[in-house]
């Protein structure tokens, strides 16, 4: 299995959540213990071990929040 690594503009995040319905492997979600400069709590990585790198949550944030990176 391809394994992948996701960081984010954490900051640009406005939690619509698109990126965390569509991520086949569940590896993300939004971050309750911490709030950004927009008063969202951000997404973030809750699984990333389960990462692909498949890249489509990336390609589903309308903010350009997401960078995936393949390993
Ligand atoms: S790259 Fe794919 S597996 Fe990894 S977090 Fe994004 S959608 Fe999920
Ligand atoms: S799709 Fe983008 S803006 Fe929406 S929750 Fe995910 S990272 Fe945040």
């Amino acid at each position: 299995m391809a394994k992948g690594r996701v960081s984010f503009f954490a900051e640009e995040c406005k939690a619509c959540e698109l990126c965390i319905h569509f991520c086949p492997k569940d590896v993300l979600g939004l971050d309750m213990e911490n709030i950004n400069a927009l008063g969202y709590h951000p997404v973030t990585a809750l699984l990333p071990d389960n990462c692909t790198g498949c890249g489509i949550c990336a390609m589903m944030c309308p903010d350009m929040v997401i960078v995936v990176e393949r390993a």
